[in-house]
């Protein structure tokens, strides 16, 4: 990939999806010193998006076209937040070089004691294209070329992200809950009422009307129930330490969902699918689980032959 196609792509980039590159691109630059801030909840407003806690160095990545104003609301919300700011980044895919920008200089006359620097796409792009193919791919989530390459990516698809807190997965399951809980209940009552009478007349009545009640139920209640996120299935991942945060694995194999720990308790849904590159087929392939590879892709045209190793972040090996 050329450097101006690096450039373009970080350039086309909007809001959260400009933060998750900055981030993972300074998560490649700084290692584990460089501390993302989630962009929720109540460290989301502290004027920083990252910070390195020695050097006393922090980050605001934006990308609204407001520049000027933007850097200087973000330095003020920066300095008057945080202790002892040294370095302020302000970082930004709306200008080409910080010369353009003399509300710079003003800070930096009014704040001699910090550090002002504008990091632009143009930095980052080029700084990438210095890096290891390996880790290019952690930056930009993508391979820089996926021709004679056997790889491919599992993209999210961004009409079917859904976000939220854990409380929202609660409160929006209820009704299945409820619908599980009043099942069960029914079905040993009408149980035990057959072991203790003999009354069949009665147990029929009782099953059928349960067998009437369920459609009724379901037609009513379709929305909400499909609202249903399975909180106890994330418990279970959470306490079982199979879903770190910053991590995504499979929730739901049949609609091919992942849920991906955003923070202690909040979460997405995804829904990934590649395009499969097997010979003359355009299908489209989704995960499943494996015993042997943990998980793999597998096209809805051939799910026997065109199979898929796929990693930890979402890159799948064609197995031939
Ligand atoms: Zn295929």
């Amino acid at each position: 990939m050329e450097i101006d196609l690096m450039e373009m792509l970080l350039e086309g980039k909007h809001s959260f999806e400009f933060q998750d590159y900055c981030e993972r691109y300074f998560d490649a630059i700084y290692g584990i010193e460089f501390q993302r801030v989630a962009s929720y909840g109540s460290n989301g407003d502290g004027g920083k998006d990252g910070y390195i806690p020695q050097s006393k160095e922090y980050f605001a990545i934006s990308s609204r076209s407001d520049v000027k104003t933007k850097i200087r609301q973000d330095f003020v919300n920066c300095v008057t937040k945080n202790y002892n700011v040294e370095i302020f980044n302000f970082v930004t895919n709306r200008i080409s070089t910080s010369d353009e920008l003399a509300v710079v200089d003003k800070l930096r006359i009014h704040n001699p004691n910090i550090k002002i620097n504008v990091i632009t796409h143009k930095h980052i792009a080029a700084k990438i294209m210095q890096m290891p193919s390996q880790q290019i791919r952690t930056v930009l989530c993508r391979s820089l070329d996926f021709q004679g390459d056997n790889t491919v990516f599992f993209k999210a698809d961004e009409k079917e992200k859904i976000s939220f807190p854990f409380s929202q997965s609660v409160k929006d399951s209820y009704v299945y809950y409820l619908f599980v809980m009043t099942l069960l209940t029914l079905v040993i009552a009408i149980g035990i009422y057959y072991i203790w009478s003999s009354n069949e007349w009665v147990w029929k009545m009782s099953m059928m009307s349960l067998l009437c009640a369920l459609p009724i139920f379901l037609y009513f209640y379709k929305e909400k129930l499909k609202k249903t996120k399975f909180p106890h299935k994330i418990l279970y991942l959470i306490l079982g330490e199979k879903l770190p945060v910053e991590r995504e694995v499979l929730f739901d194999e049949q609609t091919h969902i992942s849920i991906r720990r955003n923070g202690p308790w909040h979460f997405t849904f995804n829904k990934r699918s590649a395009d499969c590159i097997k010979k003359g087929c355009c299908g489209k392939v989704y995960l499943y689980r494996s015993e042997e590879y943990n998980l793999v892709g597998r096209c809805e045209n051939d799910k026997i032959n065109h199979v898929y190793k796929v990693d930890g972040n979402f890159y799948g090996d064609l197995l031939s």
